[in-house]
């Protein structure tokens, strides 16, 4: 059977020619044939010569996404075995495969894996189906997962909203494989994490935030630290084993407190330690500052504020608000530790909204440290949409 065909508008071959994996709706001239939805599809420019082998996805803005530029590739067993490999072998060049720690193990577009995410957890893996092409080879690829990584379960947690940009359902439960413990426990850096990979946010846990994590143990000793937007309380957990004096988690996610004081007290922090706050953080930073505390590290690592064009400015607005009253409650020589995990906020507006916090709050900052997602989420050159983490630590006087 042969594959259809879409053909591009002149000039808008482009993209593709710098590698670049997406193919929007408004640059198709003619589709040939009648693919279903995730089938390959041979995408040509205008005069009729190859340029990729792509994934259509006919309910989406990026109607296919490609999987090869290379006319002699076929997508199949072998083409998806070589990708995971490559990925693997990616992982293990960073030193991110401690059999009992974790990681993202492929992170769509940067492994030419446009639509899949997987973590890994130990043995276990979490696997996000996200597109339609990877939708339509799902089968082959948990099989081609298990074989390459000999996991010992694959979960499949395809719940997030961008599904339903694809026109695909959600979907969670087992793939393969052993039904994962609840909570499977990782380590890292010397701490453990207990995560729940059924209900917890992403696949469970902020891997991303590995490196700002080592960051936050290097600054953490004795001091008092206001974690805002815990989560479980990872940033928590590391401050605390690197000899911060104190921590309060605060998230509007009760579980997710349950989990912090599961963690915490699975790395034999003393109670006494740290206090878990169930609240709003917009709330908890102006109560506390109406109070008269201080902190001498602020951590804020919220949700995407900025999901779309149309929100940048209010999502923007959102980040400097909290930016402010962070800096506001920072005792001398205290640092704000804030990050944007928008991909629409560049480093450079995130770099001036802090600045602009900090004249608001009528402080001085210098920057000790820039930082972004860890390396088990690259970002390929050929598609920089990928970056999208970034953050910033900053000293006041
Ligand atoms: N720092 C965490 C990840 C944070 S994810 C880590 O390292 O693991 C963002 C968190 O913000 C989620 O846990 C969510 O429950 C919480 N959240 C979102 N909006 C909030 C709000 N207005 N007040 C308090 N918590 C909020």
């Amino acid at each position: 059977m042969s594959e259809s065909v879409l053909k591009l508008h002149p000039g808008r071959e482009k993209s593709l020619r710098r590698r670049h994996a997406w193919i929007f709706s408004g640059a198709v001239a003619e589709l040939s044939g009648n693919p279903v939805p995730g089938e390959t599809v041979t995408v040509v420019d205008s005069s009729g010569r190859f340029l990729a082998r792509a994934a259509w996805s006919p309910d989406s803005q990026l109607v296919a996404r490609v999987w090869s530029f290379d006319e002699n590739e076929a997508v199949d067993d072998a083409f998806f075995a070589r990708k995971i490999r490559r990925a693997i072998e990616f992982r293990r060049f960073l030193g991110y495969d401690d059999p009992e720690g974790g990681c993202r193990l492929i992170f769509s577009e940067a492994d030419e894996l446009p639509g899949l995410v997987v973590d890994r957890y130990g043995e276990f893996l979490v696997m996000q189906v996200l597109s339609a092409g990877v939708e339509f080879h799902r089968d082959r690829i948990v099989r081609l997962l298990a074989e390459t990584t000999g996991a010992g379960g694959i979960f499949e947690r395809s719940d997030v909203g961008i599904r339903a940009r694809e026109g695909l359902a959600g979907r969670t439960g087992l793939l393969y494989g052993e039904q994962p413990p609840n909570p499977v426990i990782i380590r890292e850096n010397g701490a453990r994490y207990a995560v729940d990979i059924r209900h917890g946010q992403k696949s469970g846990f902020y891997f991303d935030q590995r490196l700002s994590r080592e960051v936050v143990a290097q600054f953490a000793a004795g001091r008092s630290v206001l974690n805002a937007f815990s989560y479980t309380g990872a940033f928590a957990v590391t401050a605390l084993l690197a000899g911060a004096e104190h921590v309060i988690n605060v998230d509007s996610s009760a579980p997710a407190l349950r989990q912090a004081a599961h963690n915490l007290e699975m790395n034999h922090i003393a109670p006494d330690r740290f206090e878990n706050l169930t609240a709003d953080v917009f709330e908890t930073l102006r109560k506390f500052s109406a109070e008269g505390r201080r902190f001498d590290m602020v951590i804020l690592d919220p949700p995407k504020f900025i999901e779309s064009k149309r929100v940048l400015m209010q999502g923007s607005r959102a980040y400097q608000d909290i930016a402010r009253l962070g800096f506001r409650l920072l005792n001398p020589g205290g640092l704000l530790v804030n990050f944007s995990c928008s991909g629409l906020m560049t480093p450079e507006l995130f770099q001036k909204i802090t600045a602009d916090a900090a004249v608001e709050a009528g402080v001085h900052g210098v920057i000790c440290r820039r930082l972004e997602q860890s390396p088990d989420h690259p970002v390929s050159l050929a598609v920089p949409e990928g970056f999208y983490l970034k953050g910033l630590v900053t000293r006041i006087d």
